[in-house]
């Protein structure tokens, strides 16, 4: 079978993807407004466009909307062999936002190719997806090679924790029929130089919490001393969740033992790999890191429950810093819980950790937004032959097998739907890919490498 190459990539994704990058597509979380901006829907309108015009033999393009919901965009291809089940290939369109200056050169929103990268934000994370999926299915019909029937699910409420997916999946129950097979492209890779399978992801538990204790701010000299200090009371309250000497997350609920297998597949990506995960991270010279070896910062980063302050409310920047006691303090907490948590679970936990015996009987709120994570079910004999092909045909190495320390909310809610399911997550986000920071950037080899190795997925589901 003839592969696809970057010419072919380059000749019939590349403008559209790169148009694509210049729209302001963000997450609902990012943008409240996001029914009246319209970003998303003309990115699901640019790619439903783009799709309709593949040369497919029987394929139907559909925009789905519910309402007040985000769009969700699907490509069924009907089955060119004898096979009875479905394929679903998800993807996502809604992007995250800049976060902050981009540099020099780079902009979020003006896609630019430098070699064979093209910097935009989105086009990683997860733009390149819907082009994947489809060239794949485009390309194994111009070589004859039968594939099943497949669906390819485009949402737009991933970065918002995919809020909307599960509606989706009730109303399209029926239409994706007997699922079997699974391919999650929105992973992520240790290198660029094979396919990358993710084993596990951490699931999230994401707290906004506010201390109050006045009803206005107070000169510091009249006030300080005797009203305690807000800043003061969610330190100690921070305190009884994490160790903040260690960081180590003191709740036993958002704890647990690493399974056996993963850690001997840490320490074969260890020994393959090296400082995989320390030497990506732009670390300040001198600046120690947790975990002392390679193995244990990989199973430190997909492992262990950690707690992250993400966001801080009610208090004055520097150069507007008064002497003024502070009516309240919030902090957003983002807790990366392991794979195996039930995150409803941790939530409970945390809720009383944090709201139980406040100290000063200081007014505490929160609002919380757990999601699970995900730990791959084993592999049909199959699907593990045709992944070790998949890699070798694709980009000459053997694949490779690691957790993430993100999440990937759905995977847990779609293993929960379809249990009999197999699932391939795998992706481009590798070293400086930057998905979520500054200067997001698609590796297009890579991406095309990947499109390859799903073609020899499908094949061996059409096979099997
Ligand atoms: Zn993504």
């Amino acid at each position: 079978m003839t592969a696809l190459s970057l010419a072919d990539f380059e000749r019939d994704a590349l403008d559209t993807l790169t148009r694509y990058g210049t729209i302001p597509c963000l997450s609902p979380m990012f943008d409240d407004e996001w029914a009246n901006h319209g970003h998303l829907d003309a990115a699901v309108a640019l790619l439903a466009d783009w799709a309709r015009a593949r040369r497919l033999a029987d394929f139907d393009v559909q925009v789905h909307h519910l309402e007040g919901r985000t769009p969700l965009l699907t490509i069924t291809v009907e089955a060119t062999g004898a096979s009875s089940g479905t394929a679903v290939l998800y993807g996502h369109l809604d992007k995250q936002p800049p976060l902050g200056d981009w540099s020099e050169g780079l902009d979020p929103f003006i896609p630019v190719r430098r070699g064979d990268r093209l910097y935009a934000r989105g086009v990683a994370d997860d733009g390149y997806s819907t082009f994947s999926a489809l060239l794949a299915l485009e390309s194994m019909e111009a070589n004859g090679t039968p594939h099943s029937r497949c669906v390819v699910l485009i949402e737009a409420s991933e970065e918002s924790g995919s809020p909307d997916l599960e509606a989706h999946l009730d109303a399209l129950t029926d239409h994706l029929g007997i699922v079997e097979l699974m391919i999650c492209l929105d992973s992520g890779a240790l290198t660029y130089d094979r396919l990358w399978v993710t084993t596990s992801l951490r699931g999230v538990l994401n707290v906004e919490l506010t201390v109050r204790v006045l009803a206005r701010g107070q000169h510091s000299g009249s006030a300080s001393g005797v009203v305690p200090s807000s800043f003061r009371v969610l330190r100690q309250l921070l305190d009884r969740v994490e160790d903040s000497t260690t960081g180590e997350v003191l709740l036993d609920e958002l704890r647990a033992d690493i399974p056996e297998e993963h850690i001997r597949a840490a320490e074969a990506v260890a020994s393959e790999f090296g400082d995989v995960i320390a030497r990506e991270l732009p670390v300040l010279a001198g600046v120690e890191l947790m975990g002392s070896t390679p193995h244990e910062q990989i199973l430190r980063r997909n492992w262990y429950p950690t707690l992250s302050i993400v966001g801080m409310g009610g208090i004055p920047e520097p150069a507007i810093a008064g002497n003024v006691l502070r009516p309240s303090t919030t902090a957003v907490l983002s807790f990366r819980l392991p794979p195996s948590v039930n995150s409803e679970r941790a939530a409970n936990a945390v809720l009383r950790a944090l709201t139980t015996d406040v100290p000063s009987s200081a007014e505490v709120t929160l609002t919380m937004h757990p999601a699970d994570g995900w730990v791959a079910p084993p592999l049909a004999p199959w699907l593990s032959e045709a992944l070790e092909s998949a890699s070798i045909e694709a980009f000459g190495r053997p694949p490779a097998f690691t957790g993430e320390g993100g999440s990937i909310p759905f995977l847990a809610s779609l293993a929960k739907r379809y249990p009999a399911v197999q699932f391939v997550a795998t992706g481009v986000l590798g070293p400086d890919s930057n998905a979520h920071g500054i200067d997001e950037m698609l590796d297009l080899p890579t991406a095309v490498g990947v499109t390859n190795a799903v073609t020899t997925l499908l094949s061996a589901y059409a096979a099997k």
